[in-house]
């Protein structure tokens, strides 16, 4: 394995279609994939997204603090189903949230996620930074850096980096490596550029591959089909 210590992001159509329930079968691809890697040695970490969940998208209605905390709270949901069915399968795993979620599960602590990644758990961080105006891109990089991952892996519905949206522009051209500055001075849009700030500033590595098995596995393999940043 090229990657021992790698944190991935889910985003939420993994877990299910927009709008509709969390999708056991689905949840269940991402546990496997998690057991493949752990099989092979290497400790995982996940940030999920929480699109498929959050329907307040309306920012006149409550402002853009409101919209973005309905969308932290929405992560939760697919955590909770990722976490009920690792532990089906029997992987170890502890769940660290943003903010306080009463009793369910404790609030993010980055020595004691460090010692649980040491351990060989699987960490699933909920909720994002906890704060607005962020996204769970930040959120990743942030966490891959608070635990020493050594790279962060978007796992999402594009198979990399474009030059411009491949689902609206035909001619959009695959770009398999840039440096982080480029990405940046590029306005590229995959990944928030706020994260490749952070992650440039600190020499993390960062691939966006598309979702589905196997992928993610390929990745921490250094040899997925998707794109870099580095
Ligand atoms: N969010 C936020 N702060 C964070 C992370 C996420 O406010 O640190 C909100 C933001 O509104 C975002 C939503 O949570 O749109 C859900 O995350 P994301 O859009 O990444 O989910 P995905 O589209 O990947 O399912």
């Amino acid at each position: 394995m090229k990657y021992q210590k790698v944190l991935i992001k889910f985003s939420g159509e993994a877990f299910g279609q927009k709008g509709k329930a969390v999708e056991p079968a689905k949840v269940l691809e991402i546990v496997e994939e998690i057991r493949q890697l752990l099989k092979q040695k290497v400790r995982v970490a996940v940030v999920t997204g929480g699109g498929n969940v959050s329907r307040w998208k309306d920012v006149k209605k409550g402002g853009r603090t409101m919209v973005d905390r309905k969308g932290m709270q929405g992560t939760l949901k697919n955590v909770g189903a990722l976490e009920k069915f690792l532990k089906i399968r029997k992987a170890p795993v502890q769940v660290y949230t943003s903010f306080s979620v009463r009793s369910k599960y404790p609030h993010f602590n980055q020595r004691a996620a460090a010692k649980d990644f040491l351990k060989n758990k699987v960490l699933i961080f909920a909720g994002g930074t906890g704060h607005p105006f962020f996204t769970t891109d930040t959120a990743a990089v942030l966490r891959a850096l608070e635990i020493g991952a050594q790279i962060y892996i978007k796992a999402t519905k594009v198979s990399g980096i474009f030059s411009a949206d491949p689902f609206k522009n035909a001619g959009a051209k695959k770009i398999k490596s840039i440096s982080h500055q480029n990405y940046v001075s590029r306005n590229l849009k995959v990944v928030d550029p706020v994260a490749v700030c952070l992650a440039w500033e600190n020499q993390l590595p960062i691939g966006v591959i598309k979702w589905q098995p196997g992928n993610a596995v390929k990745a921490a393999l250094g040899k997925a089909a998707g794109s870099i940043i580095k």
